[in-house]
């Protein structure tokens, strides 16, 4: 067995002593400033409302610690949670130069370096507040280079993509998935044929599962059909780094270039406190789209600043001034300490999926493209395997091992390999998002807890009448 690191603390709070000189430093940039006096409020008020605060937070998952492996969640680096709260003593608004122009520079650099990230030199995009957000301006775009045509994405893309298209009143279709998770090809095909599809939305990265569509093939459909290709990379994108892939998402990451624009969450897997997704498009010439000329906006730069690129009119500067501290600190490059943390997580996956696959009472769906293990419980039939699937999230909870629980379709299973009765369409199965480095090393221990938790729960179902 791994043994889990030696543990000092549970938080981290060594910045807590650079943010208190970085604070010096920034105020002594506006040294010119005649003081001014503190706020009145009474020091006492504000510290019993911040400790009320501190207990009230006190009812969380522990997110930020490695036993938490359930969802998408995961503390942010302390360099961006620094920097982050550095910048709030200015508040900036990138929603124009002038709300935030130090943070405005942060940001076009910050993305910069996204769009650099998968080769692209030249681009179109900004920060935004999460990868909803991110998609529909991309899917928005889409519309108005494609006005009635019809909006695709797979049945296991995130539910966001059927409901922007309803926002933004474009046609939507569901593509059927193939039995790891991708958007099938034939069906795809088929939707193709009766040609309305103005916008196919491949997913790199499910929110479930971690599966990648074909990107490949999606590509060659595109010459064929002529239809413009989104990639919806909120979650999986940055794995573009990682240099453990399959041989297959290697195929995928390698075309992602080839895409008309794409969404990728820092606030995912890029270390980034919430708030924080990005929208990419690979002709700059969408930003005609975007032109308004708001009477209350300050427009003082001929250069197109990022209030004119973006739907949304305030954004937090911190937000940006974050993602660029981390990514100076962690540049987003093949074999960097960054890549390595993806690679990490991936490693983690592997090894549990390993581990289920060699145990009997269990059934893993498909080995993880990227760092998310889904697995149903063997039984006899559907129903009972989905009871316990339920079970085993309780005990495992009790034992504080955080997993996820995931209704999927029961195509992703060997169900017949396995001897069990098809009872229902779907599985509720469990999840486990494995996107902490640390997650690696902790293998053993998780192992060791979701063992205790899969026995009791056996025990607590062979009890029942
Ligand atoms: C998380 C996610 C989204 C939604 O992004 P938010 O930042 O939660 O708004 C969209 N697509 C995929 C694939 C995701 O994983």
């Amino acid at each position: 067995m791994v043994t889990p690191p030696s543990p000092s603390s549970i938080f981290e709070k060594e910045s807590l002593v650079f943010l208190e000189k970085a604070l010096e430093i920034l105020e002594s940039g506006f040294s010119e400033l005649t003081p001014r006096a503190a706020s009145p409020t009474d020091p006492k008020a504000v510290g019993d409302v911040i400790f009320e605060v501190a207990r009230r937070l006190q009812d969380n998952y522990p997110y930020f610690h490695p036993l938490y492996a359930g969802q998408m969640l995961k503390p942010p680096h302390p360099v961006a949670r620094m920097a982050y709260a550095l910048a709030l003593w200015i508040n900036p608004n990138n929603h124009a130069l002038d709300g935030g122009r130090a943070s405005s520079r942060m940001e076009k650099e910050a993305v910069a370096a996204l769009a650099a990230m998968i080769g692209w030199k030249v681009h179109l995009g900004h920060l935004c507040s999460g990868g909803t957000m991110a998609n529909l301006e991309a899917l928005w775009v889409a519309g108005r280079l494609r006005p009635h045509t019809k909006v695709v994405a797979s049945q296991q893309a995130h539910y966001t993509h059927a409901r922007i298209s309803a926002v933004l009143g474009l046609p939507f279709e569901a593509i059927p998935c193939d039995r790891f998770g991708r958007m099938d090809l034939e069906a795809l095909k088929r939707c193709l044929e009766n040609g309305e599809v103005g916008t196919v939305v491949a997913t790199i990265g499910t929110t479930a599962a971690g599966a990648l569509d074909p990107l490949p093939e999606l590509l060659s459909l595109k010459d064929q059909y002529g239809f413009r290709l989104h990639a919806d990379a909120a979650y999986g994108g940055y794995f573009f780094l990682a240099d453990n892939l399959s041989f297959q998402a290697r195929r995928i990451y390698e075309r992602l270039p080839a895409v008309d624009s794409m969404v990728i969450d820092p606030h995912k897997h890029g270390l980034q406190p919430y708030g924080c997704g990005c929208v990419l498009f690979k002709d700059p010439a969408v930003g005609r789209f975007y032109k308004h000329d708001s009477p209350y906006t300050y427009f003082t730069s001929d250069a197109l600043h990022l209030g004119e690129i973006s739907l949304e009119c305030s954004r937090p500067g911190a937000a940006a001034v974050g993602l660029w501290a981390t990514q100076r600190l962690l540049p987003l490059v093949r074999g960097g300490v960054f890549a390595q943390g993806l690679e990490e997580s991936r490693k983690a996956a592997v090894a549990l999926y390993e581990r289920l696959r060699g145990d009997a009472r269990f059934l893993p769906a498909f080995p993880p493209e990227l760092d998310i293990v889904v697995w149903a419980v063997r039984a006899d039939r559907v129903t009972r395997a989905s009871r316990m699937a339920r079970r085993i999230f309780d005990e495992a909870a009790r034992r504080h091992l955080h997993l996820a629980l995931a209704e999927l379709p029961t195509a992703f299973f060997d169900l017949e390999g396995a001897g069990m009765e098809g009872d229902q369409e779907t599985l509720t199965c469990l999840r486990s998002v494995l996107m902490k480095p640390e997650h690696h090393a902790w293998i053993g221990r998780i192992w060791e807890i979701l063992d205790e938790a899969t026995r009791a729960a056996h025990r607590n179902e062979a009890s029942l009448p």
